[in-house]
C-alpha cells in the first residue's frame, strides 16, 4: 500500500461523511496497520499529504478515523463503495490507475465515478486525465480532469464482428488469465493485440469505444472479485450502452457484502459481442 492509497481514502471518506453522515462506506483500506508504532513515520507522511491537500485540521488520529470510516464490510440498503487507488501497480509504474467510487441503493449501482488521471480525454489526446461518471438511466460522460470544459457523452462501439474487435485485460496475469484470454481470442477470430492496462481504466476504455471487450478471467479457484474493483466501472459501461456479467453470463450481484460471492470473473462488452463470447466461455469451460 502507498501513501496515496491511504490519503485518497481519507480525503474521500471525510468528504462523503460530511455530506452523507448516515451512509456506510465499503472501502478497500483500513487504518489498523497504520496505527502500529513501527508505522508512525509512514502515517506522518499521510498527515503531511493531507495538509498539502488543504485539510489543515489533519492529525494522525483523525487521518486514521477518516480512513476507518471506509471500514464497512456488510451489505446495507444504501452504501458507497470506494477503491481509493485501483491498480496500485499501475500507479507505481506511472501508468494507468483509477480512483473509483459508487453509490449502491437496494443492490443497484445508481452512481459511478472513475477518476483516471493518466487516461487521455476521448476526443483530445493532448488532455491527460479524465473523469468518467454515470447516473443510472442518465448516460455516461467524460470530463477533463485538468481544465474547465463541458462533459461529453461516451458510447461503446457497435461492432458485432470479432475479427474487427479489440479486447483489453489486466497487465497482471495473476489477476486475469492471459493464457485463457488468448485461447478465447483465437477461437473467436480476434486478430488485434490485446490492450493491457491496470485498474478500472479498462471499463473506461470500453465505455468510450477504444476497445470492444474487457475480459477478467479467474486465475485461481475460490478468489472472489471485490465490489470496489468493479461497481463504478460497471455503471459507466452500462450507461455507455455496454453489457457486464460474470463469465457464466450472470449479472454481478452487489448485494452480498464486499465480495461478488455469487460471481466468477467479469466479462464486459459493447453488447452485440456478449452472447457469443459467453457461449465460447461455456464451451471451453473456463471457470478457474
Ligand atoms: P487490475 O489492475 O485490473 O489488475 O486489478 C487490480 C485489482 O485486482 C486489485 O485492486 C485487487 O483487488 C485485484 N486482485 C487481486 N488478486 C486478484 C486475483 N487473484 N484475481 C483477480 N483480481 C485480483
Ligand atoms: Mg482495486
Amino acid at each position: 500500500m502507498t501513501i496515496a492509497d491511504y490519503s485518497s481514502q481519507a480525503v474521500i471518506c471525510r468528504a462523503l461523511t460530511n455530506a452523507f453522515p448516515e451512509d456506510p462506506i465499503i472501502g478497500e483500506e483500513d487504518a489498523a496497520e497504520l496505527q502500529q508504532a513501527e508505522n508512525r513515520e509512514f502515517l506522518e507522511k499521510i498527515v503531511a499529504e493531507l495538509h498539502s491537500a488543504g485539510i489543515s485540521e489533519t492529525t494522525p488520529e483523525n487521518a486514521c478515523h477518516w480512513i476507518d470510516q471506509g471500514g464497512a464490510k456488510e451489505y446495507s440498503h444504501r452504501f458507497w463503495t470506494l477503491d481509493p487507488i485501483d491498480g496500485t501497480k499501475g500507479f507505481l509504474r506511472k501508468e494507468q490507475y483509477a480512483v473509483s467510487l459508487s453509490l449502491i441503493v437496494d443492490g443497484k449501482i445508481v452512481v459511478g465515478v472513475l477518476g483516471c488521471p493518466n487516461l487521455p480525454f476521448p476526443t483530445d489526446e493532448s488532455i491527460k486525465g479524465t473523469l468518467y461518471y454515470a447516473v443510472a438511466g442518465e448516460g455516461a460522460f467524460a470530463i477533463a480532469l485538468d481544465r474547465e470544459q463541458a462533459a461529453i457523452p461516451i458510447h461503446v462501439t457497435k461492432t458485432s464482428d470479432f475479427s474487427q474487435s479489440r479486447f483489453c485485460e489486466s497487465v497482471e496475469s495473476g489477476h486475469s488469465s492471459h493464457s485463457h484470454s488468448q485461447q478465447i481470442a483465437n477461437k473467436l477470430g480476434i486478430e488485434k493485440e490485446p490492450r493491457r492496462l491496470d485498474s478500472q481504466a479498462k471499463y473506461a476504455v470500453v465505455a468510450q469505444g477504444e476497445a470492444d471487450i474487457y475480459m477478467r478471467l479467474p486465475t485461481r479457484v475460490g478468489y472472489r472479485e471485490k465490489i470496489w474493483d468493479h461497481a463504478a466501472g460497471v455503471l459507466v459501461v452500462e450507461e455507455a450502452g455496454g453489457k457486464v456479467t460474470d463469465i457464466h453470463g450472470k449479472p454481478l450481484e452487489f448485494n452480498q457484502g464486499y465480495e461478488l460471492i455469487n460471481n466468477q470473473g467479469v466479462i464486459v462488452t459493447n453488447g452485440p459481442l456478449h452472447p457469443p463470447l459467453i457461449g465460447i466461455l461455456d464451451e471451453l469451460a473456463i471457470n478457474q
